[in-house]
């Protein structure tokens, strides 16, 4: 059998980062190609012409560039870690992982291109962490270290991203809440897309809990999820201010009450109650009542009120901009390491492509101030910007 050839392998990626069986993709091609020929191309002893390339492309939902790109960064995940292991289908999870895959490598080759690579550091000491109290205390040193001060984090994303965390976002069902895994030396962090606000932020800050801490392999799963989860709560909502305004007994929760704490800190109902029982201010009959009273109440099909500071990734396309505003690179290079079509690119961001010497602006990004012109490459921020991805298959998407 001959070997896969670049096609081969960057159309087997495209294939499964659609979640697409060779029956599936056949099927999408209404006939066109077969799930014989697919096979076959992916093994590189057949090619496809030009005609059925193009209709690979649209099928996948990606450019035909993206099956002629070479993979210049060398993407292997390692320890990666879903939060929901159990429930997650093995296909879902392979779709996952080759879109992180590639949105990773387009990340990476940016980063190379421009010439920026701040390193993920961990602020933590090595110490094992078997037991979730140690978690509280590791969450108040890691916001110490990072400078966060004491209250409620605006953006967990972009404190994230500060650190040189590579954030991004994932289409995916419900049974998929995030992930954690390295490149090399880099920190990935990936959530669903379609989650609220609330729960994007608990999950990046558990997540961040399983990049940080160092909970030997061994642990029980149930105990490796306690521990993030209390590293999670008390990272959103330290200790102290969690005692001040909550604590320190209680019998009940009342409606507004958790409302204003849900809004103000970024963190569930749920989260909140949980938190509440971990620091001993409800006991276990307060806790187990109040969860029955949460289920009664329908909050866990959704719960009133949300965060209102959306969370958004923007650091991998503001590096892209700032590589396009610095002539460092193309326009078709900016395109495809953001993997859009070019004219969809042009029309999103045409203040970039056709805006006045010297002025850039991303048009239809929102809000956005120029970017750094000139000079040395500058290292791009992390403000809020408009989801660049809103198709309805899955993609990932790092906006
Ligand atoms: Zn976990």
């Amino acid at each position: 059998m001959p070997a896969p050839t670049p096609f081969g392998s960057r159309l087997q990626l495209a294939r499964k980062m659609a979640g697409l069986s060779y029956q599936g993709l056949a099927d999408k091609l209404g006939g066109l190609v077969t799930k014989q020929a697919l096979h076959k191309y992916e093994q590189g002893s057949m090619h496809p012409d030009s005609e059925k390339l193009i209709a690979l492309a649209n099928a996948l939902d990606v450019t035909v560039n993206f099956f002629f790109r070479q993979d210049p960064v060398q993407v292997e995940l390692e320890n990666v870690e879903f939060r929901k292991q159990v429930k997650l289908p093995a296909k879902e999870r392979d779709a996952i992982l080759s879109r992180i895959t590639d949105e990773m490598g387009r990340y990476l080759e940016a980063e190379r291109l421009i010439g920026v690579s701040k390193k993920f550091v961990n602020p933590l000491p090595k110490d094992e962490v078997t037991h979730p109290e140690e978690a509280e205390e590791l969450a108040e040193l890691v916001r110490k270290r990072w400078k966060l001060g004491v209250d409620a984090i605006p953006s967990v994303y972009e404190t994230l991203e500060q650190q040189a965390i590579k954030v991004m976002e994932c289409h995916a069902s419900s049974t998929f809440d995030g992930l954690n895994a390295r490149v090399d030396d880099h920190m990935v962090i990936v959530m669903n897309d379609e989650k609220e606000v609330v729960r994007k932020r608990f999950t990046a800050a558990h997540e961040l809990g399983h990049a940080l801490l160092n909970i030997p392999e061994g642990l029980d799963h149930k105990t490796k999820e306690q521990i993030c989860h209390r590293f999670a709560g008390a990272f959103l909502f330290p200790r102290e201010q969690f005692m001040e305004r909550v604590g320190p007994k209680r019998a009940r929760f009342m409606l507004d009450e958790l409302i204003e704490w849900k809004q103000r800190w970024g963190m569930s109902f749920k989260a909140i109650i949980r938190r509440s029982y971990d620091l001993g201010i409800i006991n276990e009959a307060t806790y187990k009542r109040a969860l029955i009273n949460y289920n009664v109440a329908g909050y866990s099909k959704g719960e009133p009120e949300d965060y209102r500071i959306p969370e958004r990734t923007a650091r991998f396309e503001q590096l892209v901009l700032s590589g396009l505003s610095q002539d460092i690179l193309s326009l078709n290079q900016a395109a495809d390491l953001l993997n859009m079509k070019m004219g969809v690119f042009r029309k999103k961001y045409s203040a970039v492509v056709g805006g006045p010497a010297g002025v850039v602006a991303p048009g239809g990004a929102g809000g956005r101030g120029p970017l750094a012109p000139g000079g040395t490459p500058a290292e791009p921020g992390t403000g809020r910007g408009a989801r660049l991805w809103s198709s309805p298959t899955p993609t990932c998407s790092s906006t």
